[in-house]
């Protein structure tokens, strides 16, 4: 038997499609909308403002796929960590940041990543796939829900598992879905992408009309210490990244983050500082520092506060916008480069949680 079409991956003309083609009229097509994506609601049964037959008829043809939490873990600082299990049985991981200072969520576009930075736990896994974008909204849904936010404000960044311009194409077809009027009507100011750099990927985004704010991960001063921190370097070099970045199309008012995550006498000199204030010349641009997050099988440290005080001083000294981030979820592994399932699908979501909490 054909497995039903999962209308949580259908855009609202393609809702119209699937809704005119069982004979129905297709202005039903919103208030599904509507449900799967303002109310999260998955349940034909339950949309309520539905023909009864209209209901029955749509669960016989169709199915609402949501990922369904496996584990849920709250960290002293009130940073939550959902393990979300997908239908084919992978898991991802999803986190709720409270006050910082909006509400903010931050979400997975693949399970694991091929990018292999040298810092990050979630590099460790490889790639095992992309997300669809029915799985990237899935997971604001399922976040909003848990945390009692479905129809407040809050932002989202693409910052959990994987590389959003890696999985191009579902990352801005989820982009899009958020902004339907008829779902969350998520305004692309409210969504940061933070990506490595995939260049031509890059060149594609600064001309999509649905903009997101964006934040590169760039780790590092030279060519050759990026290429061992973050190895598709080689490939997408420093000097090309920052090339595009000075042709990018930002927002007024607005700037291109800049992601440095800080390793104990690896990245972290004055010299390092010095460096990145003259590569980030001409670019509107701020920067985030975030003081590694060490974890077991990272060969890194965390630099004391005193070196990372100096780092930031020397770029707030030349006139950039830096940040320090704080660290939040340590405790319970939803920190910056310590999402991770390990083993695959081999252990469930329970026995992950465990071992993180521990
Ligand atoms: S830091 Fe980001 S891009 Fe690099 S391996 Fe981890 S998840 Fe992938």
């Amino acid at each position: 038997m054909e497995p039903l079409t999962n209308l949580a991956e259908c855009t609202p003309d393609e809702l119209e499609a699937a809704v005119a083609a069982i004979g129905a009229p297709r202005f039903h097509a919103r208030q599904i909308y509507r449900w799967i994506h303002r109310r999260g609601v998955d349940r034909f049964e339950d949309m309520t403002d539905l023909p009864r037959d209209l209901r029955a008829e749509l669960g016989a043809r169709f199915r609402v796929e949501t990922p369904r939490i496996a584990a849920d873990a709250t960290s002293s600082d009130g940073t939550r960590k959902l393990a979300l299990a997908l239908a084919d049985g992978r898991q991802i991981e999803a986190v709720f940041i409270p006050d910082t200072p909006s509400m903010t969520f931050c979400i997975s576009t693949q399970v694991g990543c091929a990018m292999a930075c040298d810092f990050c736990l979630t590099g460790k896994m490889g790639l095992v796939r992309n997300l669809t974008a029915g799985e990237i909204v899935g997971q604001v849904r399922v976040l909003a829900k848990a945390t009692g936010l479905l129809g407040e404000p809050f932002n989202i960044v693409l910052m959990g598992m994987g590389e959003p311009l890696h999985n191009y194409d579902a990352t801005m077809q989820a982009i899009r879905m958020l902004h339907e009027p008829d779902g969350l009507a998520l305004s692309p100011k409210r969504i940061t992408l933070s990506t490595v750099g995939i260049v031509p990927a890059l060149e594609r985004l600064a001309a999509e009309p649905l903009m997101p704010n964006l934040a590169v991960s760039l780790h590092a001063t030279t060519e050759e210490m990026r290429t061992r921190l973050v190895p598709p370097n080689k490939r997408y070099s420093l000097h090309d990244i920052l090339d595009v970045c000075r042709r990018f199309p930002v927002r007024h008012r607005s700037r291109i983050t800049f992601e440095y995550v800080m390793l104990d006498g690896v990245n972290d000199t004055p010299e390092d500082a010095k460096r990145l204030v003259t590569l980030l010349d001409g670019i509107k641009a701020k920067v985030n520092l975030i003081p590694l997050n060490p974890a077991p099988g990272i060969p890194y440290e965390r630099p004391s506060d005193d070196r990372v005080d100096r780092f930031a001083g020397i770029l707030a000294d030349r006139g950039l916008t830096v940040m320090v981030r704080k660290s939040r979820g340590r405790d319970i592994r939803a920190a910056c480069g310590q999402l991770i399932v390990e083993g695959g699908t081999k252990k469930s979501a329970a026995q992950v949680m465990a071992n993180l909490i521990r």
